[in-house]
């Protein structure tokens, strides 16, 4: 690749992008590999977003590639399900790995073999040790480790143990196969880690095949290395993981030796992203699932209504960097608002409604109105809004003892009908129990379309909803699922947002009822609103709210 096309993928700068391009610059790559590799254990989050727009984000950028590898070396917790719901989280984002599809089981039988190399070289053995027993030789950060008493066992006498480890003639637990660098290493995860473990279960894609599993720390590097990953881009509490990757490495004839290189996770104000959390929340049905909107999981992200295009701009917002640091929630918020206001439609819907009776206006007669689709486009064009004698407001654009300021409906007071007309207050009608329910107005018949014919300023504008035309339709409103910034300190369930979720019946203009599902548009002056994925069909929307209109998380605002 030449300079040009390389400045040609004008993105923001970050570290890792200005080491590919200088390995790109040097020739010391023709062809940058990247990888995604989730654990198969859970359902993928906004975090993992940050590492797919990463990984996926430079493959496509410098024309390389980047992988898909399920990381499914842990045998007991990996499920199908998940491993659908990651691919289908992926290219929903955004990003296609074509036919780089892997899985480190795929290496068993490789990881196996590069082991027996380890301990014909001697840089590997079986140690017998208990847990417990290894453990307290490993030593603390203050205190060297202790060898133990297995280290010098016979290259023979190895390879013959970690032979039957394999076949099966042991209990978990009687050995583990450990590489020997240095008990006495500052850094804990060269005093000879343990690379192989008995663990007698079935692996969900090798099935009875192995009782001995490779760790994390050995069949990472070399899955990278047999893959030919360039850049094993992964967060920060791996670097001191990195002496470690690169020794197996160093040590062993494999097809490349790619570079680590980390970078800082995201962490998100207001919610929990650790996947046990996330797991009990759905087990204990303190959420409706995995894809509950108020679930910072790309399922439940778009459940909410978010755009795969939200979330990249916004991965692309925060940037990458090597300290870590908190990213407040109504960034990501923000992203989702930035991208709706530009391309929702505008409808009206009422979702606590008031009615509204205009007197001297023709009962049985409908007027229609035209409202542009979007203020700022016309190519969004334009639809017709039905009028008529009885109409919708939002129960709160009306005070009977309006306090100051407040230019809404009032009595006496008059306000616009949104494309439609002025009409004032005149009467307030309760119910027994002296609640408002319902209020009368006149109108002002030469302010058609909305506008005051003798120039006079009419202050407030309210958005309504034709009571003969209205569909009834169920609206969720979301809000944040913790009331404090930092639910994952302490027990998350202690700081539960009670109001999180309301289910309302409201009331919408009638173009709404054909919505399609996963259309979205912003209801005037609400916010945000879609068309839900699972439960909303044409001709009998449901929709949820994915955002405000503007951040007033804390300020009192619905
Ligand atoms: P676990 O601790 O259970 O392994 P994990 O978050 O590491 O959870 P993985 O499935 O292993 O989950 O993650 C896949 C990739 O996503 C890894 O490369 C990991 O570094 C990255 N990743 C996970 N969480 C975040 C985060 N909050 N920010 C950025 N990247 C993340
Ligand atoms: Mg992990």
């Amino acid at each position: 690749m030449n300079s040009t096309e390389i400045t040609a993928a004008e993105k923001p700068a970050n570290f890792i992008r200005n080491i590919v391009i200088d390995d790109l610059q040097s020739g010391k790559h023709d062809l940058i590999v990247t990888r995604f590799p989730p654990e198969p254990n859970g359902y993928l989050h906004i975090g993992h977003a940050k590492s797919i727009c990463l990984n996926f984000g430079l493959a496509r950028d410098f024309q390389g590639r980047c992988h898909l590898r399920f990381d499914d070396t842990n045998p007991a917790k990996e499920e199908v399900e998940y491993e659908e719901s990651i691919r289908d989280s992926v290219k929903w984002l955004g990003f296609d790995w074509g036919e780089h599809m892997y899985y480190a089981s795929d290496y068993f039988e490789r990881l196996f073999q590069y082991a027996l190399d380890l301990i014909r070289a001697g840089k590997a053995y079986v140690d017998s040790l208990s847990a417990e027993e290894m453990r307290a030789y490993r030593g603390t950060l203050t205190e060297p480790g202790k060898e133990s008493p297995y280290r010098t066992r016979a290259v023979e006498e190895n390879l013959d143990l970690f032979q039957r480890m394999k076949d099966g003639d042991f209990p978990d637990g009687a050995h583990v196969l450990r590489a020997k660098i240095d008990m006495n290493s500052p850094n804990l995860n060269m005093r000879d880690p343990v690379i192989y473990r008995i663990k007698r279960v079935e692996h969900h894609r090798t099935g009875a095949v192995w009782c001995i599993y490779p760790m994390y720390d050995y069949a990472h590097c070399i899955s990278d290395a047999i893959e030919g990953i360039t850049h094993s881009v992964c967060t920060l509490e791996f670097e001191d993981h990195r002496p470690l990757y690169d020794w197996v490495l160093d040590q062993l004839d494999v097809p490349c030796h790619p570079r680590q290189i980390e970078f800082a996770r995201l962490n998100l104000s207001y919610t929990v992203m650790s996947k046990r959390k996330l797991l009990e929340l759905v087990q204990e049905k303190l959420v409706d699932g995995w894809d509950d909107p108020r679930m910072p999981t790309l399922v439940g992200l778009r459940r909410r209504g978010y755009t795969p295009e939200s979330i990249r701009n916004f991965c692309e917002t925060i940037g990458v960097g090597k300290s870590d640091s908190w990213i407040d929630m109504s960034l990501l918020e923000e992203s989702v608002r930035e991208d709706l206001n530009v391309r929702a439609p505008r409808a009206m819907a009422v979702l606590r409604p008031l009615k509204v009776v205009i007197e001297g206006y023709p009962e049985g007669e409908t007027e229609e109105f035209e409202a542009a689709n979007h203020p700022n486009d016309p190519t969004m064009g334009v639809r017709k809004v039905p009028f008529c004698r009885e109409v919708y407001i939002e129960r709160d654009d009306f005070m009977e003892e309006p306090v100051k300021g407040f230019f809404r409906l009032a009595p006496g007071q008059e306000v616009r009908l949104r494309y439609a007309y002025l009409v004032r207050c005149t009467e307030v009608i309760k119910d027994d129990q002296g609640e408002v329910v319902e209020v009368r107005c006149s109108y002002d018949p030469a302010s058609r379309g909305g506008s005051a014919p003798d120039g006079r300023k009419v202050k407030g504008t309210i958005h309504w909803v034709s009571a003969r035309h209205a569909v009834e339709a169920e609206v969720r409103v979301y809000d944040r699922l913790f009331t404090t910034s930092n639910p994952g300190n302490g027990d998350y369930r202690t700081v539960l947002n009670p109001n999180s979720k309301e289910t309302l019946t409201a009331y919408l203009e009638p173009s709404l009822a054909q919505a399609e599902k996963e259309s979205r548009f912003q209801f005037e002056r609400l916010g945000y609103f879609y068309a839900d994925l699972v439960d909303s069909r044409p001709g009998a929307p449901v929709f949820n709210r994915t955002a405000t209109l503007r951040d007033s998380w804390g300020k009192g605002q619905q």
